[in-house]
This record gives C-alpha cells, structure tokens and sequence, in this order.
C-alpha cells in the first residue's frame, strides 16, 4: 500500500515537473510567435515600399485649364497631363519643378525649386554630437582618418609647407554596423563641420534622371556650407563598375557615377569639403573612384575582435547601472562575431531585462540572457535589430 502511494507521489512530482516544462516551452514559443509577427509586419510594409515605383521628375511648362498641365519630363518630351487633385492650381506654374507618375505621368507632387535637403531624404547635420570616445577599438583606424581628413581641415599649412597633397577623399570598407557611420561622424564632430549624409542606393533610385543633378547639388551645398564631410553610405550602389549599359537604370548609375566623378575632380584638395566613402562592397566599385586625387586612401573596417568587443562594450555600459557580477570580458569573449551594432543591442536588451525584473542594476543574468535573445535573432539583418527594440 505504502509502495503504492510513494509511486503515485512520484509519478505525481514527475507530471509536474512536465507541466512546468510545457508551460516554459509554450511561453517560449508565445514570445517566438508575437517576435515573428512582428517580424512579417515589418517585412511587408518594406516589401509595399519598395514596390511603389519611383517618380520621374519634370518642369511645368505651361498650364492650359485647372485640370491639364504641359510637362516636359527630364527624358527630354513634352506631355500633356492632369495634376493630382492634392496641388493646389494657384501652385501650378510654368518653371516649376515636379514629380510625375511613370504610367500616366500626371503630376504627383510639385517639388521646392531651390534644393531642399529634407526632399531628397539626406540627413543633414550641422555638427554631430558623436565623438571619438563613443567608438570603441578601431584605434588605428581612427588615427588614419584623422591624419587624412581632420589634419587638413584643421591645419592645412603643414601640407602646404612640406607640398604634399591630402587626401580629398578617403573610403571606409568592411561588414555592416562597424561602426563606418559613427567614425565619419566623429570626425565632423572634431572639425566642427557640418555633416551630410547621402546614401548611394537612394542617389539612383529614387528620382529618376535626378541622380547626376543631386550630386551636383550636392556639391555646391558642400561648398557654401564648408567645413563639411560629404558621407556616402552604399557607394557601391552608384560606383560598382561599369559594364555594358543595356538598361536606363544601368545609364542612370553611370550618369551619377560620372557626376560623383566630375565633383570630386572639381574640387580643391586642400579645401574645406571632404568626402567619406562607405561600402560593405569593396570589391565591385569601380576602380575609376579609386584612383589618386579621388578616394585615394581606403581604410578597412573590420568586425571587432575580443579586445575591440570589449571597447564597444565599455562604451555602451558607460551611463547603465551594472552591478559587480558583470564581466565584461566574459561578455567580450562569449560575443565573438558580433558586430558593434549587436554589441549595442546586448547591453540595451540586459538593460531591459533588468527592468521587466525590478532590478537596480544589470547583473550578469540579464546579459546571458540578453545575449541568447540576440543570438536567436541573429539571422536577421543588422540594422533590423535596432528596428525591433524600439519598436
Ligand atoms: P552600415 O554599413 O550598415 O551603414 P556602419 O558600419 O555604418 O553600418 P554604424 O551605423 O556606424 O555602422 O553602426 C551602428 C551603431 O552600432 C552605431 O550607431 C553604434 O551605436 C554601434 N557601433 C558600431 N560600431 C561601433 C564601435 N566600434 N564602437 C561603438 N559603437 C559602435
């Protein structure tokens, strides 16, 4: 009888320590479910916005009655079109700068006539608050492009004395989320100039016939805002090389490309504007903007290794509340092939996790845990990760 009874109490601590596991593995599975909704909501209002087409940009003109406009598109043709019922009439005016729909060409939007920055969606800053110490290893790297950026800058007479040039331009290679954008705008930090930053996929893409003609503008703000850092993020997208150019798309790069080219040769070498490169594609830019006088220093931006892991960490724990069981070496050494970005997301998750526990401060629990948590989202691209915390 007794026997019977320790049987059943043990086949009774059994089944519960089953239920326990059921429960832990359905609220797994509950958080996996909710983080790939998340996920695919994500995905498919990126997978809307990239199918809605790009904008061909056109002049007004003339204007016939309130509803037909004549446009010449930057094709060269003239049409006769309908504008949008958004456009006021009373904006509607010969000379004026518009967007038109690829089918029907009717007007979708009327552009600001002088260049506006905000239009073409490049971020404009005038000097960024990021500094040297908010990056962390890439210390060779960060002495070169001091040496070839910020020296001339700041003091041009030691190049004009010894009749060296400086370089105008220099380009940052390596993996995405190393930290190329924050070196770029650490330096203008340092030489108080102004910040632009353009990405190269949006040169091409986004107006039609507009690329060569951004980049021209480009320049010139450049130049009346100096001291300025022109940043290209994803060049490779406007100078990977050229092949036959079958379709407008491939002539339009080359247009840019070609435009990019002619800005660079057109500027002063010991003046106030210079430009950094960025490319996760070294390998297919053209080797034309790698010649001398054009991106002629090119500096690689690897992923960090364990000491450079452990920098980032430092940098990014610097205003947390940690409490003494973190190791940060540990953390280092257990977050191989990571890149900064990821570094970043692991100490703000293990400071989420320590406030859905009611802590004071992050303990190493939070890390492990916050470190499993980015693993699992690993396959995942880079920038994604950021998306999803603040989300
Ligand atoms: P991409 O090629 O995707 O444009 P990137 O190399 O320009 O990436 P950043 O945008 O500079 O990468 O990095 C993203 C974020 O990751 C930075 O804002 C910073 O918070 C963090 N980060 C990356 N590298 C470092 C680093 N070396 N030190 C400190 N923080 C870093």
């Amino acid at each position: 009888m007794i026997e019977r009874v320790n049987n059943l109490e043990s086949r009774n601590l059994e089944l519960r320590e089953q239920l326990r596991q059921v429960e832990a593995d359905k609220r797994y599975i509950e958080t996996q479910k909710i983080r790939f909704e998340r996920e695919v909501r994500k995905l498919k209002s990126e997978s809307e916005q990239l199918r809605s087409p790009p904008l061909i940009i056109g002049n007004v003109v003339d204007v016939v009655d309130s509803s037909r406009v004549i446009v010449r598109s930057s094709a060269g043709p003239k049409f006769l079109v309908r504008s949008s019922p958004s456009i006021n009439p009373d904006d509607l005016k010969a000379g004026a700068r518009c967007t038109l729909n690829q089918q029907s060409l009717a007007i979708v939007e009327l552009l600001p006539s002088s260049f506006d920055a905000q239009v073409y969606g490049m971020e404009l800053v005038d000097s960024p608050q990021e500094n040297y110490t908010d990056i962390g290893g890439l210390s060779k790297q960060i002495n070169e492009i001091r040496e070839a950026v910020e020296l001339p800058l700041k003091r041009p007479e030691l190049f004009t004395r010894i009749g060296i040039e400086p370089p105008k331009g220099v380009l940052l290679y390596g993996p995405p989320g190393t930290g190329k954008t924050l070196l770029a705008k650490a330096v203008a930090h340092e030489t108080n100039a102004h910040f632009m930053r353009v990405v190269g996929s949006e040169l091409v893409q986004k107006y039609i016939g507009e690329g060569a003609r951004l980049v021209r503008e480009l320049f010139d703000l450049a130049k009346k805002k100096a001291p300025t850092i022109i940043f290209i993020d994803e060049i490779d997208a406007v100078g990977a090389s050229r092949t036959e150019a079958n379709t407008s798309g491939d002539r339009e790069v080359q247009r840019t490309l070609m435009q990019l080219l002619a800005g660079m040769d057109g500027f002063e070498t010991r003046g106030d504007v210079k430009i950094i490169g960025a490319t996760n594609r070294i390998d297919i830019l053209d080797k034309a903007l790698l010649r001398p006088g054009r991106f002629d220093r090119i500096i690689e931006i690897p992923l960090p290794d364990g000491e450079g892991r452990l920098s980032i960490l430092k940098v990014h724990t610097r205003g947390l509340t940690v409490d003494e069981s973190v190791d940060l070496v540990e953390v280092a050494s257990m977050t191989e092939g990571r890149n900064g970005a990821d570094l970043r997301a692991i100490c703000m998750e293990a400071g989420m996790f320590a406030i859905r526990n009611d802590r004071e401060a992050i303990t190493r629990s939070d890390f492990l845990a916050a470190i499993e948590k980015v693993r699992i989202d690993f396959s995942r691209p880079v920038s994604d990760v950021e998306g999803r915390m603040f989300a």
